[in-house]
C-alpha cells in the first residue's frame, strides 16, 4: 500500500512553487510533480520587470530556481513524472503518474498554459526545424538572419525584442491592425529599427517542409486577400497559451476553452459542487491575468485551503 500524502502539487511553475513554498512552511512536506515543462512558463523567459521586489528586474530562470530552492528548504520534494491518469471521485485521492501510484488527501492543480501553434501543417512539421515557439531557447540558432514572429500580444512584442539580439532583421505579423500588447511593450517593438510590423497578415504556408528547414512564409493579407513570400529563416510564435487541463475533463468542470472553473478563487468544482480537496491556481484556472504575481498569489490561496481542509479533516 503506498503511503498516503498530505498534498500534491501538480506543476512547478511560479503558481505550484509558491503553493510548495507554503504548504512546505505549514509542515505537510508536499510532493510537487514536474511535468513536460518544468520550472512553466517563466524558466523559458528572459527578464522579469515586473514582479515586485526586483527594482532592477530578475531572469525568469533564476526567479523560479530561487522559488525551488525556499521550497525545498521547507521540505518540498520533486519528481520529475507525468500524470497519466487521476480519480478524483475517491478519498483518498489516486494519481496514476509515469513515477508509478501516488494517494493524496489534497491536491493543487497548477499545471499552467502551454504554448499555443497555429496548426498548419507546413508549421507542425517544420517545428525544431525553424519553427518554434520559444525564443529564448532557440533565438541564437538564428544569428545574422532574418526570421518571423506571429502575434499581437505581450508574448510577440517580448519575442521580437528577443530575437533582435540575434536575427539581423524581425517581421511581426498581426493578424488584425490593433493589438493586445501593452503599451509598454509595443512603443519598445515599434520603436526598434531591426523589427518591421506587418498588420493583417496571417501565414497561409510554412515553405521548406521538403528541404526540412524553414525557407520562407506564404502570407495572405486578409484585407486585400493578395499573398506573397517572405524569405525568412525561423518562425517563432508569441500567439498565447492553451490551459494543460484536459486530463481532469468529465471530473472537473472546465470552460469552453478548457481553463478550469474555480470558485473563491482556488476552489475546483464538479458540476457546479465544489470538489473536497483540490484547489487550481495559475494559469490552468485564470485566463484573464495571467501574471506570475497573480499565478503566485492564487498559489498561495490555493496552499492556505490545503491546510484549512486538512485541519477540518482532523489531519
Ligand atoms: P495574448 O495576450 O492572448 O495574445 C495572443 C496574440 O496572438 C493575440 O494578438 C492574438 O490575436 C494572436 N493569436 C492567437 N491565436 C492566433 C492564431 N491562431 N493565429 C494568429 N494569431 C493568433 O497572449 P500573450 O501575448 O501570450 O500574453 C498572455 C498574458 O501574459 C497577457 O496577460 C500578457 O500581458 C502577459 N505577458 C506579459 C509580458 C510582460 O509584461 N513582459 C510578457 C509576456 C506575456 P488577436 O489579438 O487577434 O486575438
Amino acid at each position: 500500500m503506498s503511503e498516503i500524502r498530505d498534498t500534491v502539487i501538480l506543476g512547478s511553475g511560479c503558481s505550484g512553487l509558491t503553493a510548495a513554498i507554503y504548504t512546505g512552511r505549514a509542515g505537510l512536506q508536499p510532493l510537487v510533480l514536474e511535468g513536460h515543462e518544468p520550472g512553466g512558463q517563466l524558466s523559458i523567459t528572459t527578464l522579469v520587470e515586473n514582479f515586485p521586489g526586483w527594482p532592477e528586474g530578475i531572469q525568469g530562470p533564476e526567479l523560479i530556481d530561487n522559488m525551488k530552492k525556499q521550497a525545498a528548504r521547507f521540505g518540498a520534494e520533486f519528481k520529475l513524472a507525468h500524470l497519466n491518469k487521476v480519480d478524483l471521485s475517491h478519498r483518498p485521492i489516486r494519481l496514476e503518474s509515469s513515477a508509478g501510484e501516488i494517494l493524496t488527501r489534497t491536491l493543487i492543480v497548477a499545471s499552467g498554459a502551454s504554448a499555443r501553434w497555429l496548426g498548419i501543417e507546413s508549421e507542425q512539421a517544420l517545428i525544431g526545424h525553424g519553427v518554434s515557439s520559444c525564443a529564448t531557447c532557440d533565438g541564437f540558432f538564428f544569428r545574422g538572419k532574418e526570421i518571423a514572429v506571429v502575434g499581437g500580444g505581450d508574448s510577440a512584442m517580448e519575442e521580437a525584442l528577443f530575437l533582435t539580439r540575434f536575427a539581423s532583421k524581425v517581421t511581426l505579423l498581426h493578424r488584425r491592425d490593433a493589438f493586445r500588447a501593452s503599451k509598454i511593450m509595443l512603443d519598445r517593438a515599434m520603436a526598434h529599427p531591426n523589427i518591421e510590423l506587418r498588420t493583417n497578415t496571417v501565414v497561409e504556408e510554412v515553405l521548406g517542409v521538403e528541404e526540412k528547414e524553414v525557407k520562407g512564409l506564404r502570407l495572405k493579407d486578409t484585407k486585400s486577400g493578395e499573398t506573397c513570400t517572405l524569405p525568412v529563416s525561423g518562425l517563432f510564435l508569441g500567439i498565447g497559451h492553451e490551459p494543460n487541463a484536459r486530463m481532469f475533463a468529465g471530473q472537473m468542470d472546465l470552460d469552453e476553452d478548457g481553463y478550469i472553473k474555480t470558485v473563491g478563487n482556488v476552489i475546483t468544482t464538479h458540476n457546479g459542487q465544489p470538489i473536497p480537496g483540490v484547489f487550481a491556481s495559475g494559469d490552468v484556472q485564470d485566463r484573464r491575468y495571467r501574471q506570475a504575481i497573480t499565478a503566485a498569489g492564487t498559489g498561495c490561496m490555493a496552499a492556505l485551503e490545503v491546510e484549512k481542509y486538512l485541519e477540518a479533516q482532523g489531519h
